[in-house]
Order: structure tokens, then C-alpha cells, then sequence
């Protein structure tokens, strides 16, 4: 748990949150700034930053949380299509320094988009591919 922390906050029962699921190792809440209806964050009782930092059982139960709440927003709210997305690190958008996986719902024409940058446009070549999966590679 942080001081500083909306989430751990949340999770001390400090600051309100409309729950969706808690177990001992997750917690899943409404989203208070929406971006489709029905948004929500799947949030691990431990405090971690990001991603890597989080211990791999409670990483795992919040992605099989996830998944679970993508199904139901399909049976319940109607959604047609569901984004899972993570923040990992300010440069990725991160808001709030406590690790969580966003479920978005999503509904024909709901506004919600990606950009890509001018570089999509071309494509790298097979071969700075393979230099870049080498690198991966090695490392794991
Ligand atoms: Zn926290």
C-alpha cells in the first residue's frame, strides 16, 4: 500500500468507488471518467507501478478478471467489442501510479479511436524485424 495512492485509497476504504468484483487479490471499479459506458479498472489489492513490478499470481488474477468482466459487459450492457488496455509508464499514458488493466466496452460509433504515428505508413523491413527479435530473443 502507498500513502500517496488513489487506488490504495480506494482500497483502504479512504476514497469512494462503485465496486463490480473483489476478491482477496483483486478489486474491479467503475471508471468515474468513462470513456464508453460501462468502463471499468481491474485493480490488484498490491501496490506495484507497473506492470513488471507486480507478483505474477496477482498479475494473472487481474487478467482473468478482465477477461471475465469483457464477457460480461457483452451479456449485460450490450456492448459488441470490448479493449482491454494497460497504461504501463507515463510515456503509455499512465494516470494513476498503481498497475490496473481497463475494460472498455465498446458500441458501434462510440468515438473511441487509436492514431498511429506517420511511420505506420512504412512498414519496417523483414530484416529490421529480425534484428529486433533477435535482441528480444536474447534477452528472455
Ligand atoms: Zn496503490
Amino acid at each position: 500500500m502507498s500513502d500517496q495512492c488513489v487506488f490504495c485509497e480506494i482500497l483502504r476504504g479512504e476514497s469512494a468507488a462503485t465496486f463490480t468484483y473483489q476478491d482477496d487479490t483483486v478489486v474491479a471499479i467503475m471508471d468515474i471518467q468513462p470513456i464508453t459506458h460501462g468502463h471499468m479498472l481491474v485493480i490488484p489489492r498490491e501496490h506495484a507501478v507497473l506492470m513488471a513490478g507486480l507478483n505474477e499470481t496477482a498479475a494473472m488474477r487481474t487478467f482473468r478478471v478482465a477477461r471475465k468482466l469483457a464477457s460480461v459487459v457483452r451479456s449485460t450492457l450490450g456492448a459488441t467489442g470490448v479493449n482491454l488496455f494497460v497504461a504501463d509508464g507515463e510515456v503509455a499514458f499512465q494516470d494513476v501510479p498503481h498497475f490496473h488493466v481497463h475494460v472498455i466496452p465498446r458500441y458501434p460509433n462510440d468515438g473511441f479511436g487509436l492514431s498511429f504515428p506517420d511511420s505506420y505508413a512504412n512498414p519496417p523491413t523483414r530484416a529490421a524485424l529480425e534484428t529486433i527479435a533477435s535482441a528480444i530473443r536474447a534477452a528472455g
